[in-house]
Formats: C-alpha cells, structure tokens, sequence
C-alpha cells in the first residue's frame, strides 16, 4: 500500500507588499509540483502586469457575473475592489495532484478553510512595519493615497493572524522561499490529510486478524 500524496491547497496572505507575488513566484520557480492560481480581479493593471498572468482583469459587470454562475471558490472585496479565485483551475490542478497556491487576501483565506478543512493558511510578514512602508514605496506603483489605504488595512489584518496554521517572515527572499517549501512538504504527513491512507490501513488490519 503507498501513501498516496493528494495536492494540498495552500493559502498564502500577507499585508501589501510584504513580498507575496515575488515568494510564490519564486517558490515556483525553485520547485516542482506547485501549481499558481491566477485570480480574477476588478483593479487595474499595475505597469508591467499582464493579463492572465497575474490576474484575469475583468469589469465589475463580468466579476458579478461570474459570482453568480458559482465560478468562484471565494472572492472578497479588498480596497474598493473585487478580487476572486476561480474554481475551475483549482480543482483541475488537485485532482492532478499538484499542491495549489491561493495568494489571497484574509476573508478569503477563511472562507477556503470552512469549505476546504485541510487546507494549510500562511501569513507572510515582513521583518518590521518600516520595511513594509519601504517595500510598498520601492515597488513604485502605486499613489501615496492608496499606500496610505494599504498599510491602514495591514493593520486590520494584523487581527487575524492567530487563525493561519504559520507566520513566515520575509527577510531573505531565498530562506524565505525555502522555509514555506518545507513547511508545505511537512504538512502533507499530518493525519487529517491522510485519511485515505490511515482507513486503508485500518481495513486491511481487520482483514489481517
Ligand atoms: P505583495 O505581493 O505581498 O504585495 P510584492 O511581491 O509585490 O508584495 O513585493 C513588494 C516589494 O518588495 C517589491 O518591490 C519586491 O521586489 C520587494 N521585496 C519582496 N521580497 C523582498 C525581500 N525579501 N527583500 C527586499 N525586498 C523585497
Ligand atoms: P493586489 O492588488 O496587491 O494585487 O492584491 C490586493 C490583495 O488582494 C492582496 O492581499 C491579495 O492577496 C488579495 N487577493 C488577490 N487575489 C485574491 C483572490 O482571488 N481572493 C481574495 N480573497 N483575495 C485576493
């Protein structure tokens, strides 16, 4: 009997410009067997984004739309916008076996969790809230008004953390990437991700008595 390994979701979260994009593209890059889901959203591309690789951009009219055929996991508003992960893909990419990376903002991680138990949320932070500030100014795209609004919702989501499985801090970009990886490949032995394979074992010890 092998220990057969399902693809796991993994919920990555994190304030704005803590350095998510960057780590998962990264992490996928490095590492075999992730699969990146690309989120639909209502906000406008940054300079240098390209649909279908970073987000699918849609209008509002098309995301409701898309709402209401149930083509979304979950979807939040964040910002004044609206941000989704389609279904399709997801589920596609599981059954395959692949280990599915949600880079979500936090109602959103929570939703996934009540509708997917063993999916494994992480919180990436950066070393301190002045290298926030630094990075989310260093990126260059967005206006100091809407950084401003940024860093005002970091500090809400800060409220939430205890309820994701890690924190990863964000320092070295490498470490970083390689901390998450064995984090992930350590969440594939617990139990309640191994159902299968624990009931298998149960029968066939019945059957062996
Ligand atoms: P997020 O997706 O969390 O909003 P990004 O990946 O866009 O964040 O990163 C925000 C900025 O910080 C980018 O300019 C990126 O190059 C930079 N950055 C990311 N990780 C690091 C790191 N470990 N050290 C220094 N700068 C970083
Ligand atoms: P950004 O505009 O910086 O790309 O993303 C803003 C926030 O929305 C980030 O916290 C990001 O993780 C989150 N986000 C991106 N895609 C989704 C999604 O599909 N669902 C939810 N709930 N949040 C998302």
């Amino acid at each position: 009997m092998k220990m057969k390994h399902k693809g796991i979701l993994i919920v990555v979260s994190g304030f704005s410009g803590a350095g998510k994009g960057t780590l998962m593209k990264q992490l996928v890059h490095t590492y075999d067997n992730y699969a990146l889901s690309v989120s639909m959203t209502t906000r406008s591309p940054r300079p240098g984004e390209e649909e279908g690789k970073e987000y699918f951009f849609v209008s509002k009219e098309a995301f409701e739309e898309k709402i209401a055929q149930e083509g979304l996991i979950e979807y939040a508003s964040y910002c004044d916008n609206y941000y989704g992960t389609p279904r399709d893909y997801v589920e596609r990419q599981l059954e395959k076996g692949k280990d599915v990376i949600l880079e979500i903002e936090i109602q959103g991680a929570l939703k996934v969790r009540k509708k997917f138990p063993t999916a494994l949320l992480m919180f990436v932070m950066p070393p301190g809230a002045a290298e926030l500030k630094k990075r989310l100014e260093g990126r260059g795209t967005e206006s100091l008004e809407i950084i401003r609004k940024r860093l005002m919702r970091a500090k809400e989501e800060a409220e939430g953390i205890e309820q994701y499985d890690f924190i990863v801090i964000n320092d070295k970009l490498e470490e970083c990437v390689d901390k998450m990886h064995s984090l992930i490949q350590a969440a594939h032995f617990t139990p309640n991700r191994n159902e299968e394979f624990i009931n298998n074992m149960r029968k066939e010890l019945e059957e062996l008595i």
